[in-house]
């Protein structure tokens, strides 16, 4: 096909017979039925959260955005056969002060000063729809927006679990400060999401009560489990606190640097998986479907759905696209 017919296609300009529908579909490896579907839902990029607009290329938005799409899809299709839990967030977009809104949500929950045993299953049992991002990309960790009275969160799992739930927490943020869009996408809606994220998941009163006076490297490493953070995040907020001198958290972050906890999270905990995955799961088997299903009545790829779910539902590798196709066949 030529690039000229392409264009045109995408633009709405000309309509394809059967054979080009079959050529693009050959070469896109999507269904048929996907072309001849209504338009899917677009994403109003206005009302999402990203976290670095400015640094996203044009392409690297419209794939995100485009992934938030097909998510909807399957959003819907859960929520027709499933009875999900209702949002129960607080609107807290009048609150000036991140700290004070993440106290307020954490009360408005009965959580008191507890760390945070399971965070992707208090997203879940409080009514945030939380899928994947399939593609790793640099400039998106994730985003989220509110979509007919409903929350939901894209994730990018293949962070570290710590990295994922201090994500996932970021996004809380934007979901209950920045409601009706707010300063975002600006920094100090980016400050004000980590400042909400970091109080949230590591509530002062517990943290000041666990810390030695004196705190080393290994101290952090050694409480952060607590509160399933990072150890970078968590000497971010000790320093926050003012237990760690602006001198003793440089000196830290350059130490944790040396051993590794700048680009990862060495002997770091499990990920979180989700709970509503698991039921929508399980009942399928029970029914003797699988996610090929699910794809099928979508007139989606296997390996998008995969994708939409890819790390939310336990320990499983993610297979080569071409060989997740064919395993999922074979097993048919
Ligand atoms: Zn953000």
């Amino acid at each position: 096909m030529s690039a000229i017919t392409v264009s045109r296609l995408k633009n709405g300009e000309n309509e394809p017979d059967g054979d080009t529908v079959a050529k693009l579909a050959r070469a896109l490896d999507y269904p048929e039925a996907f072309f001849s579907d209504d338009d899917p839902e677009e994403l109003d990029t206005g009302a999402v959260s990203f976290r670095s607009l400015t640094k996203m290329s044009a392409k690297e938005r419209d794939a995100a955005t485009a992934a938030g799409s097909l998510g909807l899809q399957l959003s819907d299709w859960v929520e027709g056969e499933f009875r999900l839990p209702e949002a129960n967030l607080l609107d807290l977009s009048y609150e000036t002060d991140p700290e004070v809104a993440a106290r307020s949500l954490r009360q408005f929950w009965s959580l008191g000063e507890k760390p945070i045993g399971n965070m992707l299953g208090l997203l879940e049992v409080n009514g945030v729809r939380v899928f994947s991002l399939s593609e790793d990309t640099s400039t998106v960790d994730a985003f989220s927006f509110w979509r007919n009275e409903k929350p939901f969160i894209f994730l990018d799992n293949f962070k570290t679990a710590e990295r994922s739930i201090f994500d996932s927490t970021h996004e809380l943020g934007h979901l209950v400060l920045h409601r009706h869009g707010g300063p975002q996408p600006s920094r100090a809606a980016e400050r004000e999401a980590n400042m909400f994220a970091s109080t949230f998941l590591m509530p002062t009163n517990d943290v000041r009560a666990r810390m030695p006076r004196f705190i080393t490297v290994d101290a952090i490493i050694e409480v952060k489990g607590r509160w399933r953070v990072s150890a970078m995040a968590m000497a971010y907020r000790l320093h926050t606190l003012g237990l760690l001198t602006e001198w003793q958290y440089k000196s830290a972050c350059i130490e944790l640097g040396r051993r590794g906890f700048r680009s990862g999270e060495p002997r770091g905990i499990e990920r979180e998986t989700s709970r509503v995955w698991q039921k929508v799961l399980s009942q399928l088997w029970a029914e003797r479907k699988t996610k090929s299903d699910i794809a099928d009545s979508l007139h989606i790829p296997l390996d998008e759905l995969e994708g939409l779910i890819w790390g939310l539902t336990g320990p499983t590798i993610r297979p080569d696209k071409d060989e997740a196709r064919g395993t999922i066949r074979a097993v048919k």
